[in-house]
């Protein structure tokens, strides 16, 4: 059972669906998606309770992932102060914690949540716009257009939100996101009880949001320093790509990275062109 330790502070499917009833809509939205909002998660002072709330997970089987892929019929999760304290068969789990809140399963699986490792969640607005295209017609001759003509404040909260509801309906728990507004994105992800990091992009020209590079990195540090003590919301530094960013920009980058002493994401070799372009015009790949 050691290495059900590591299963800690991921959240399990069954914290998923506790999640996904729990996206707010901010109280600043027209009352049809306030009423969406069923139980608040973090960042209320009820969302703050829950979380403390000794919890059961039960009626499902429970896929470990430990070190010995140990697979559990009819299991349960206890969680108690937002950790996982006991895995185990769902009668012996339910007597040790008889009172605490159950959620039921519902015969499914508890397991990990799934990471998604990059994502752009509002552009799942974009969906269908332009796909099976090599990168850089896709980005230069759709997506940026796209996304100078679309994107504002608003469009990133639906956006995100969606995201949100799809990832926790399939499994995902945790995203590493870079985007513009990507303040409400921490927001949106927050209140979905989400875990996320997440990193406002830093682009040599300008951005829906940021429109100078000097823009883009101030709003960066506030960014930071307002979102670096939550507990599932990382903040990151992130220039999109060599190919967007200069080379003096992406050391600045990398330097308030260090300065503020938190991720830094980028874009890196994602395609024979890119490192066909980079290497032209530096002598060096992408990476190195
Ligand atoms: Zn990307």
């Amino acid at each position: 059972m050691g290495g059900l330790r590591d299963l800690a502070g991921l959240l399990l499917v069954g914290l998923m669906l506790t999640g996904l009833m729990a996206c707010q809509a901010p109280t600043t939205d027209s009352p049809t998606t306030e009423s969406v909002a069923e139980a608040p998660v973090d960042g209320t002072a009820a969302g703050q309770q829950a979380a403390q709330e000794p919890l059961l997970i039960t009626d499902g089987t429970v896929v470990t992932m430990d070190a010995v892929d140990t697979i559990i019929e009819d299991g349960a999760v206890a969680v108690v102060n937002g950790k996982i304290v006991a895995v185990g068969p769902a009668s012996e789990l339910a007597a040790k914690y008889a009172s605490a809140r159950r959620v039921s399963a519902d015969g499914g699986i508890i397991m990990p949540g799934l990471i998604n490792t990059h994502t752009h969640v509002p552009m799942v607005l974009f969906r269908g716009l332009a796909d099976d295209l090599k990168l850089m017609d896709w980005l230069e001759n759709h997506i940026f257009p796209a996304e100078a003509k679309h994107v504002d404040e608003e469009f990133v909260r639906w956006g995100t939100r969606l995201a949100c509801l799809e990832m926790l309906r399939g499994g995902t728990t945790t995203f590493v996101d870079m985007y513009f507004f990507e303040d409400a994105i921490a927001e949106e992800a927050d209140r979905c009880g989400m875990r996320a990091i997440v990193g406002e992009s830093l682009i040599d020209f300008p951005t829906p949001d940021n429109k100078t590079w000097d823009a883009a990195v101030a709003y960066t540090r506030d960014f930071v320093t307002r979102w670096q003590d939550h507990p599932r919301i990382t903040p990151a530094v992130a220039p999109h790509a060599p190919y967007t960013v200069s080379a003096d920009h992406l050391k600045e980058a990398h330097a308030l990275a260090t300065e503020l002493d938190t991720p830094m994401v980028i874009h890196l070799a994602e395609d024979r062109a890119e490192i066909e372009r980079v290497t032209k015009a530096t002598g060096y790949s992408p990476v190195n």
